[in-house]
This record gives structure tokens, C-alpha cells and sequence, in this order.
């Protein structure tokens, strides 16, 4: 039983950040317990980030490539991993904390009759022990969890460890494992990828996001938000309130029933600051607050406040970047 292992989440053809992410703390984690990192790339096509695997932290690179795993289902992916770790038998293994890879680890936990511990945001060795941390209860307290049985199946939160340096001198192994797969056996197909605002940027992968409340007053008191969204490369987050309106999809909601969100800066603009709304800001770095009423909640958590109307601070913050040149879009 040696090792750690990570999953490389790829989306057509590319890895995820999160994926590097996860790398870099596999890496981390097996140098406090004295082993090597073993990454596992599923796809189709050609493996070509196999090296950039290598030179990011890995030791061993596993590529499966089989037409059946060009795109992400579940049961070809769980099927092949569960072979591999089964034969491999390392002491842990990590994915990152998406759909997908919770996906994957509660199917391996199943399959291999171990546990899965999801969405950690910090990850030791005690006691020879891998321990998780994980935001419990809306992120109000936090899990330390092992798993008694190896292997220890984590999936990793996104933005919660940095991204590794690549090191292009490092050496490793890239290994082609043949795997049978009949894609007749399987009960799902994807047929094609509909991709819904081009280029937009995720809220679950931004490192700046704009968040419009109530006090935007309804849907096209959002341009300016988009306007200074644009300008700072950031992603749009909304609250419930403006969701439940029916002014911006729920794809964009945060908090207790939406996404958990960890940029580095949010900017809060005409949100109160209910309890809901601040449980998915957890892992933000910087929360800069614009609120008319300067008792708004909100203003508790952040960093930097504005007591004023929107409409005139959102605009000016947008003209200032375009005047310093510092404006993107
Ligand atoms: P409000 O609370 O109405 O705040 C609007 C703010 O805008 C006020 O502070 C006001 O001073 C300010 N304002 C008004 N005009 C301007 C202006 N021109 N310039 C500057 N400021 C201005 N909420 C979420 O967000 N996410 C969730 O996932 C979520 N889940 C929930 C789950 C449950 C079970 C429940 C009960 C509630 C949930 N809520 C959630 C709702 C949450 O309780 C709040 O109702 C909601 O977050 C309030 O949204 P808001 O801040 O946009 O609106």
C-alpha cells in the first residue's frame, strides 16, 4: 500500500485547474509521508499534458485513452478507476471537488468500501493519518475527518491551494495502460456539448467575481455590474433575493443554495448581507462591500466599505480602471 494518486479532470481534451490544484497538494502530501505521485488521465485523443503532468509534481503518469472515455460519464471513468486503484492500491486518493469528481469519489468510496471526504480545504499527516478539513454546517464549523481504511478518497475544494510551478526538469514516467470497455455496456452517451454564454467566465473558477443584489433594482441594473465585471475579468455572482425576482438564472446564485464561491476579491454591491448569502463566501480572500445603509450586515465580513449608491460607485470603479489602462474588456 504506498502511493498518493490524483484524478486529472479534463474537459475536452484539457485539464482543469482544479486538477493542477489537487496535484499540487498530492505532491505535498506524499513528500510528509515519503511516497511518490501517481496521476491518472482518462480521455481520448492524444495525452499531450501527460509531460506538463510531470513536470507540475507527478511521478507516474497513468494515461488511459479508450473512445468510451472521450467525454466524462460516470460509468466508464468509475469503472477504469476502480481497476486502476484496486491494482495500485495507494494510501490515497484525490480528486477535485467538482460535479464530477464528487461524483467519482462517492462511486470509488462504494466500490472499493472505504469513504470519501469531500471538499477539503486543508489536508495533514498526523500520526501517520491523512486528516481532512472540511467546512461543515454552511461552513459555520470545521470537520477534521480521517478515513479508517485506506484508500483515503478526498476530493479537494478549487482555489483553496495554489496551482504547483511547473518544473520542466523534473522526471517521471508516463505509462499507457490498455483498458476494455465495451461503450455498449454503458447506459449513458453524451451526445453534444451546448455551451450556454460564450467565453463567460465561471463562477466557481474566477479569482475576482461582482455580486449584485436587490438594490440593483432589477435586470438591466446589472449592466453596469457586467460593465465592471468586463473591465476586471471577473465573473458575476447574485444573490437570492435577485434570483427569486427572476432578474438573473439561478446559475449564478451564491450561498447556502447556490454556489460556494472562493475569488480572491468580491465586490458585494446592494446586498444586505444575510447569513444564507455569506455561507458561499467562505473561502473569499477580499470582500469589498457598496451599501447605502451603513448598518447592513455585510459590512461585518468586509474588508473595505463603501456606504453608498451603487449606481454611482459601480460606474466610477469601471471609468477609473479604463482611465489607468488597467481595464480588460
Ligand atoms: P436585501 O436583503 O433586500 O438587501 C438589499 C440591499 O441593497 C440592502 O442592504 C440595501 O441597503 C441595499 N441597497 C438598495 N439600494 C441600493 C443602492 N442603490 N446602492 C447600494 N445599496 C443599495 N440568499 C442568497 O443570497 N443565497 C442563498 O443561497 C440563499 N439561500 C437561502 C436559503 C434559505 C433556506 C433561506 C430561508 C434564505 C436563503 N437566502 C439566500 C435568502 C437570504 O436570506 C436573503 O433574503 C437574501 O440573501 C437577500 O438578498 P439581498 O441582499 O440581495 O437583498
Amino acid at each position: 500500500m504506498s502511493g498518493v494518486w490524483v484524478w486529472l479532470e479534463q474537459f475536452q481534451g484539457k485539464i482543469l485547474s482544479i486538477a493542477w490544484e489537487t496535484l499540487g497538494v498530492a505532491r505535498r502530501l506524499a513528500d510528509t509521508l515519503g511516497t511518490g505521485v501517481t496521476a491518472v488521465w482518462m480521455g481520448g485523443g492524444v495525452a499531450d499534458q501527460a509531460e506538463e503532468a510531470i513536470a507540475m509534481g507527478a511521478d507516474v503518469v497513468q494515461v488511459v485513452e479508450h473512445p468510451a472515455l472521450v467525454d466524462f460519464r460516470f460509468e466508464p471513468y468509475l469503472a477504469v478507476l476502480t481497476h486502476l486503484v484496486s491494482e495500485g492500491a495507494p494510501q490515497a486518493v484525490l480528486l477535485g471537488s467538482t460535479a464530477r469528481g464528487r461524483e467519482l469519489a462517492g462511486g470509488l468510496a462504494a466500490e472499493l468500501g472505504t469513504a470519501a471526504l469531500v471538499d477539503a480545504i486543508e489536508v495533514a499527516v498526523e500520526d501517520g493519518r491523512i486528516i481532512a478539513v472540511r467546512p461543515i454546517y454552511e461552513g459555520k464549523l470545521f470537520a477534521r475527518t480521517y478515513v479508517e481504511r485506506p484508500p483515503a478518497i478526498l476530493t479537494i475544494r478549487g482555489r483553496a491551494f495554489p496551482k504547483p510551478d511547473p518544473d520542466p526538469s523534473r522526471k517521471g514516467e508516463i505509462r499507457r495502460v490498455a483498458v476494455e470497455l465495451d461503450p455498449s455496456a454503458f447506459p449513458t452517451e453524451v451526445l453534444e456539448w451546448i455551451q450556454e454564454t460564450e467565453g463567460e467566465i465561471s463562477l466557481n473558477e474566477a479569482r475576482i467575481v461582482v455580486g449584485g443584489g436587490r438594490g440593483v433594482g432589477g435586470p438591466e441594473g446589472f449592466e453596469p455590474l457586467r460593465e465592471l465585471a468586463r473591465a476586471l475579468g471577473a465573473a458575476l455572482g447574485v444573490t437570492r433575493a435577485v434570483v427569486d425576482a427572476g432578474w438573473i438564472p439561478y446559475k449564478y446564485q451564491v450561498g447556502q443554495t447556490g454556489k460556494t464561491i472562493s475569488p480572491d476579491l468580491y465586490i458585494a454591491c446592494g446586498i444586505s448581507g444575510a447569513i444564507q448569502h455569506l455561507s458561499g463566501l467562505r473561502g473569499v480572500k477580499v470582500i469589498v462591500a457598496v451599501n447605502k445603509d451603513p448598518e447592513a450586515p455585510i459590512f461585518k465580513v468586509a474588508r473595505y466599505g463603501v456606504v453608498d449608491d451603487l449606481f454611482k460607485i459601480v460606474p466610477a470603479l469601471t471609468a477609473e480602471l479604463r482611465r489607468r489602462g488597467l481595464a480588460k474588456g
